[in-house]
């Protein structure tokens, strides 16, 4: 039996000797056989070559390198798309998700779990931005959504062999990891873990990088906010119908039809609101089509090495 643990690295020049190293200290002695693929997502400092110096010294690392930067998502994909083993582990390599949880996730996979979720629980209660948001995030997927998405899951999981081989035959190009996994069903199960600090370097998830994720995570997986248009559409539109009477009945029984401009501004500019909010949300899924249509490949590699 063969493990693959996949790395996505995107300018981690500092991260990667140390997970390596504490990636090593896990498996070795372990019954399994291992690959440890590192995909170096475009990174523009040393992390390429850091990573094959390792491939020089030891046959099991592995290194799938982007033509540039294509994005996390991207870069899992590659990973899975090109490992070998019975199951495949993902985690970062800025050492937040601790390798040390590798051996958990392979008892609850032996024990017959085909996904095996690595759920992040807080400890400081001094919430950072980046967590609001992340939870906020969790929780308005699964209002619109059917998918059901574990608050502080990450890309830390085991997958089954017979999970990559359906992750292979999506046709999506934007592909929404986190909630496919809930999608597919299989068995699935969470360890816990505390997060540790970043070891060196700082997040690549930058703020647009982050609201263009939660857009595709939502879009890829409801249609909710289309519904959403319409339904504004039609609950304003009968607020004008009532509306309506109440002006009707001014002007022909009443007769003092001066004052309005208040009304009126306020009912143009609302239902301007209304309608560029309808439009961007058009806009949004057509954008999806238009990147889906096209059918480009998800990520471009520029070289294979470990092989
Ligand atoms: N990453 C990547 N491509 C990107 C952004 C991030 O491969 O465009 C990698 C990054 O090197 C790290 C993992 O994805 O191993 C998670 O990124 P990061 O730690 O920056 O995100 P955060 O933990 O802050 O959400
Ligand atoms: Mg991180």
């Amino acid at each position: 039996m063969m493990l693959s643990i996949i790395l996505p690295a995107y300018n981690e020049e500092e991260n990667i000797e140390v997970i390596y190293e504490r990636i090593k200290n896990v498996l070795t002695g372990s019954e399994y056989k291992y690959e440890i693929i590192f995909v170096d997502d475009g990174s523009t400092d040393n992390t390429e070559r850091n990573i094959l110096n390792l491939i020089q010294t030891d046959k099991a690392v592995k290194l799938i390198s982007f033509s540039r930067n294509f994005g996390h998502q991207s870069a899992l994909i590659a990973g899975y798309s090109n490992c070998n083993g019975d199951a495949a582990i993902t985690l970062d390599c800025d050492l937040e998700h601790p390798p040390e949880l590798i051996k958990d996730l392979i008892k609850k996979w032996e024990s017959g779990y085909d996904i095996v979720n690595a759920i992040r629980i807080d400890a400081n209660k001094n919430a950072s931005f980046k967590k609001y948001s992340s939870r906020y995030f969790y929780r308005l997927f699964s209002v619109f959504t059917d998918v059901k998405l574990e608050e502080g899951s990450a890309d830390f999981r085991l997958i089954d062999k017979k999970i990559i081989d359906n992750i292979k035959n999506l046709g999506e190009r934007e592909l929404f990891l986190r909630g496919i996994f809930g999608w597919l069903g299989f068995k699935t199960t969470n360890v816990q873990y505390l997060p540790n600090k970043r070891f060196s370097g700082t997040t690549k998830y930058s703020m647009r990088k982050m609201v263009s994720f939660a857009l595709t995570g939502i879009t890829s997986f409801s249609v909710v906010p289309l519904r959403m248009a319409a339904l504004t559409g039609f609950l304003v539109a009968a607020l004008t119908s009532i509306y309506m009477a109440y002006a009707l009945a001014s002007a022909l029984l009443i007769g003092n039809v001066l004052d309005g401009w208040t009304s009126l501004i306020l009912a143009v500019l609302f239902l301007g609101g209304v309608q560029l909010i309808a439009i961007g949300v058009l806009g949004e899924y057509i954008g999806k089509i238009f990147i889906e249509i096209k059918g480009r490949p998800r990520y471009v590699i520029k070289s294979i090495k470990g092989w």
